[in-house]
């Protein structure tokens, strides 16, 4: 499995920096985003390192779009936005392919979020 030791999303798929995990299967990696643009704001990563979605094998990808549904399943957002940007113009920060799930809170509360069991 590729894997970039300086790449800071492959050292969170590895333990190597903490984070919020929510799920984990052989090729792809869940967790709660640092800086959230709302609460319960996701990144659903594949395992395999490359830096855009074109450099990533179709069986590294082929589980992502069921986890990314599932995840947002878990949440109460009736609103979300899905994101994967791709280069600097495109506001790609972070050179490991994720994809955003960015719930719109629609309750004066905020959400409510539950995240599935392992
Ligand atoms: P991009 O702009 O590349 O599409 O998004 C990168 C995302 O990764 C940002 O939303 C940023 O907050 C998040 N991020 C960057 N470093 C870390 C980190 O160390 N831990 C977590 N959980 N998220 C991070």
């Amino acid at each position: 499995m590729a894997s970039n030791a300086a790449c800071i999303f492959c050292k969170i798929i590895k333990g190597e920096i903490p984070s919020f995990k929510l799920f984990e299967s052989d090729k792809v990696f869940a967790f709660l985003d640092i800086q959230p643009l709302s609460k319960g704001h996701a990144l659903v990563v594949p395992k395999f390192h490359g830096e855009k979605l074109a450099d990533i094998p179709d069986d590294q990808l082929s589980e992502i779009l069921p986890i990314v549904k599932r995840v947002v399943k878990a949440t109460d957002a009736v609103d979300y936005n899905i994101l994967q940007n791709n280069g600097r113009i495109a506001h790609q920060e972070v050179d490991h392919v994720h994809f955003h799930i960015i719930p719109k809170p629609n309750k004066e509360e905020g959400l409510s979020v539950s995240w599935p069991a392992q």
